[in-house]
């Protein structure tokens, strides 16, 4: 049962002991009617157990004023039952004793009890037991100082107070402590318990119940007391049970305040299977026990339903905090983008993410088998023996951090994975060791590494090849020079070869950064009227004459990259020509498809032998090397460009008969 222990409930002021004392004297002129001739104290004393509720509540700030204040209402209320002075006054400080005892004995017995010390009701059988043995051990205590003060005070003449009369005086005082104490608490606990509060009906006991649960301890109690000449008392004891088992403690410890008076009433007036002892006193004694009897038995039952119910309520929060955290737990790893494999030494694998399944390429068929169908290798080209794995070295306690392999998946090729793979606490329970794999496809990083280093090596090697001839040029002049041999003429020649080298670096260099930029920049897309840029070019080239372009259809496009694209184009066209003959270049275009205008750059140049074709647009692939400069880049840029913009681009002979036709899509303007 939650609780939030706050040992400092608060202590009632100094008017509720007022009230209390009050109270008490008030119960004694309701009951002093029944007062039974010759013991000097009544029967019926529903009150007894309010002392006890008094103190506990008050706490021990006002001993002394509280113990004046119970002595004297203790005098009065036995006094006003038809007690002689003298033995009210025993019998006053008999309650004061046992009250003040049964206080100490309830705080050192059930300290986490509401107002004793904690804030608890009387909440398993445990503390039942606790409660009930410091109420007898206090009254019992009481009944002795009681009886021992009454038959040596000589004066008084109770020479009737015998051992009925002190077993009287017990059972009325602890049937009504313990009912009253009880109550007390139980409702005190719950007026002050913070909200929401327990219901007062059982789990699953409804209205309809309570009714007739009712109706049964009306028709029982009913039954039993109108036979009377029959022993019908041990039925009852079913009323109280099923108070007890099917609602709250509360409601259990009213039931048995209610039938106790109820019981006491009846006998006092002769009826029922109590009133029918020979003695009449023997048979209020009884009565008292019965209800101590009930009071206890209810207490019981309730309370041991109340722990089991914590119990389960207990259980019930564990398992929906473990479900919570299980779901947590698997809305993590499920949405991890690494994919996270659990596998124990037998190579069974525990448990795996959906994105484990997706980076090998296995989608929903990840098992045991089909993840050593897998063949690893390393990136270097060694195929690795099941030892080698990653999962088999942490199995063996071995720590793998980032480590790169190739996984070798049927119908989809060779991944590059990135993968870790640490050591877990080993499963006690059923004696294994696992390990967690953790897998990242880094296939293109992989590639992209490796494209950019051949890059770096090409571009190294084409700058030095002008540099040299820079170096090597500069070299001669100096010799010339210092041969003294250098005229205007030879220095012409010289001073024009080193221009054109540094003017292929440039270019080179230029080449380069377009290349860089053309798939760093982001596309800024808008209207390009293609005909109308074709013609800019061919003005910016001083080819007017070379270059026609029919209507093109509008299309959509980065239009700096899409200058670039076409320039590109245009300038091979009306470069790879053969020696003295003149370019001629058509650019020409048409909607081929609902989002797509294709655009044909058309020249009758020298053509791109049938093995280049496609290599053309590969970073540095030149087909004339030889006879043309060029970076060979050119074209690497314009592919990059034209699939950013979600096209594609082939080169092809031209059908009219001579050189090359460039064929590429761009999207429609009005798609
Ligand atoms: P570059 O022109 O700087 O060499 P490109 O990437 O633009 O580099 O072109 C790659 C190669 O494709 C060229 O070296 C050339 O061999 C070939 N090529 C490109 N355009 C044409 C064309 N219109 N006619 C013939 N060959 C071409």
């Amino acid at each position: 049962m939650p609780h939030v222990q706050t040992r400092s409930s608060a202590s009632a002021g100094l008017g509720f002991s007022i009230l209390f004392a009050v109270a008490f004297v008030a119960s004694s002129f309701l009951t002093r009617r029944v007062e039974m001739a010759g013991a000097g104290f009544t029967e019926l004393w529903p009150a007894g157990g309010l002392p006890i509720v008094w103190l506990l509540v008050r706490n021990s700030r006002f001993v002394g004023i509280d113990t004046l204040l119970l002595l004297a209402a203790a005098f009065t209320a036995n006094l006003n039952t038809g007690s002689e002075a003298e033995i009210a006054a025993v019998f006053a400080v008999a309650n004061v004793v046992q009250s003040w005892l049964a206080v100490l004995l309830l705080r050192r017995w059930c300290p986490d009890v509401w107002h004793c010390g904690g804030d608890r009701a009387l909440d398993s059988p445990k503390v039942v037991a606790r409660f009930g043995a410091a109420l007898i051990l206090a009254i019992g205590i009481g009944t002795a100082l009681a009886s021992i003060g009454a038959v040596l005070l000589p004066a008084t003449g109770y020479d009737s107070f015998d051992a009925t009369a002190s077993g009287l005086w017990f059972g009325r005082n602890l049937g009504s402590a313990l009912i009253v104490v009880a109550l007390g608490i139980m409702i005190g606990q719950r007026v002050t318990a913070p909200r929401p509060r327990p219901r007062l009906r059982g789990e699953d006991a409804g209205p309809a119940e309570l009714l007739a649960a009712t109706v049964f301890t009306v028709f029982a109690y009913g039954l039993a007391f109108s036979f009377d000449e029959l022993p019908l008392a041990f039925p009852l004891l079913a009323a109280t049970v099923w108070f007890g088992a099917r609602f709250s403690t509360l409601l259990s410890a009213a039931h048995s305040f209610v039938v106790g008076i109820v019981t006491m009433m009846l006998t006092l007036r002769g009826i029922g299977p109590f009133a029918h002892v020979e003695h009449a006193d023997v048979g209020f004694m009884i009565a008292q026990f019965y209800i101590a009897t009930i009071a206890v038995t209810g207490l019981a039952i309730a309370t041991g339903r109340d722990e089991r119910q914590a119990l389960a309520d207990d259980l019930r929060r564990a398992q929906e905090e473990t479900a919570y955290q299980g779901s947590v737990r698997a809305a993590v790893i499920g949405s991890m983008t690494e994919g996270v494999l659990v596998v124990d030494e037998h190579g069974d694998l525990l448990m795996h993410n959906e994105a484990a399944a997706r980076v090998l390429g296995l989608g929903d068929q990840l098992t045991r088998q089909t993840r050593f169908a897998l063949s690893s290798w390393t990136v270097d080209g060694v195929e690795m023996t099941a030892y080698e794995r990653p999962s088999a070295r942490a199995l063996r306690g071995e720590r793998v951090d980032g480590e790169l392999m190739v996984v070798k998946v049927v119908d989809v090729g060779d991944r590059v994975l990135t993968v870790s793979a640490i050591p877990l606490p080993r499963d006690e329970v059923n004696g294994r060791s696992r390990a967690m794999v953790l897998m990242r496809d880094t296939t293109h990083e992989h590639a992209n590494r490796q494209e950019l280093a051949a890059f770096a090596g090409v571009v190294a090697h084409d700058l030095r090849n002008p540099l040299a001839a820079i170096d090597g040029w500069t070299e001669m002049i100096a010799d010339e020079l210092g041969a003294g041999s250098l005229d205007a003429q030879m220095t012409q020649e010289f001073v024009s070869r080193v221009r054109s080298s540094s003017r292929r670096m440039r270019e080179l260099i230029r080449d380069l950064l377009a290349h860089a930029t053309s798939s760093a920049r982001d596309l800024d897309v808008s209207r390009i009227d293609v005909t109308a840029m074709v013609n800019e070019i061919a003005v910016g080239r001083a080819a007017t004459g070379f270059v026609s372009a029919t209507s093109i259809p509008l299309v959509l496009g980065d239009p700096v990259l899409v200058r670039q694209v076409l320039d590109n184009l245009i300038g091979n066209a009306l470069k790879y020509v053969a020696p003295g003959e003149e370019p001629k270049v058509v650019v020409c275009g048409e909607r081929t498809d609902a989002r797509l205008v294709t655009i044909e750059v058309l020249d009758d140049g020298i053509g791109i032998p049938e093995e280049d074709r496609a290599r053309v647009f590969d970073e540095f692939h030149r087909a004339h090397y030889r006879e043309y400069e060029g970076s060979g880049l050119g074209l690497s840029i314009v592919r990059r460009i034209v699939n950013r913009h979600g096209g594609s681009i082939e080169a092809h002979p031209n059908p009219a008969g001579r050189g090359s036709a460039f064929r590429f899509t761009l999207p429609a303007y009005d798609a």
